[in-house]
């Protein structure tokens, strides 16, 4: 399982990761977007790890939910509130118990996906995170295992998303505006996405 203090070292972990694709995030999002994406999630991050850094709340929901409302106050564009109803979604999941198990992890990734969907009504195809997260919440409730193997299956199928997007024709956000010419470039949403459940899979090794 993985208490409170493992989910803040996770989102830690995340910043890290962020904050290493930070230009990576932001070059793809200058090919079909307005080239903040990468800027958008560090900064979101580095207020996590500020907020964590002034204390840990005593459960993972509570961690969670403060991921979720620090994205939500702190980053713009479309990806903050998205990002934000998807911890906020996955917390309401996580109930008051001290560590989160496998079950409750599927459940929160189910929820996570839901969120996001219900906020940005994007379905797999458009070309967004969903095109990651859905195959990743998928991936999740079939893989078995411990924590690390799910989220290491949810992560590997993210990859192959993320890979995806990068075909199609975008349906929602900015990078819907280009249509046709978007075609070849890969959703940074996406990306980062994969690159999240990345670094909570190897958080969970
Ligand atoms: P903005 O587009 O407002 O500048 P970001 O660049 O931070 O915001 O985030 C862009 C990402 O948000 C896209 O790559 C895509 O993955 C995601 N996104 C945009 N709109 C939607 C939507 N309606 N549903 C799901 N994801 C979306
Ligand atoms: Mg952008
Ligand atoms: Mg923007």
């Amino acid at each position: 399982g993985c208490d409170a203090t493992g989910l803040a070292a996770a989102l830690r972990a995340a910043a890290t990761v962020v904050a290493g694709h930070r230009a990576e995030l932001i070059e793809l999002d200058r090919a079909i977007g307005d080239a903040d994406h990468g800027e958008n999630l560090n900064r979101g991050f580095e207020a996590i790890v500020a907020a964590l850094d002034a204390g840990v709340p005593e459960t993972p929901a509570a961690v969670a939910k403060l991921a979720a409302t620090t994205l939500i106050s702190k980053v713009g564009g479309a990806a903050g509130p998205l990002y934000g109803t998807a911890f906020l979604r996955a917390s309401a999941k996580l109930g008051a118990s001290d560590e989160v198990d496998v079950p409750v992890l599927v459940e929160a990734l189910k929820a996570a996906l839901e969120g996001v969907q219900a906020r940005g009504k994007a379905v797999v195809g458009d070309a967004t995170m969903v095109d990651a997260l859905a195959p990743a919440a998928e991936a999740a409730s079939t893989a078995g295992g411990d924590l690390a193997a799910v989220l290491t299956a949810a992560a590997d199928a993210a990859d192959r998303g993320a890979e995806s997007t990068v075909d199609l024709v975008p349906r929602k956000g900015r990078a819907s505006y280009l249509g046709e010419r978007a075609v070849g470039h890969m959703d940074p949403g996406a990306r980062s996405t994969a690159l999240l459940l990345r670094a909570f899979a190897e958080a969970a090794r």
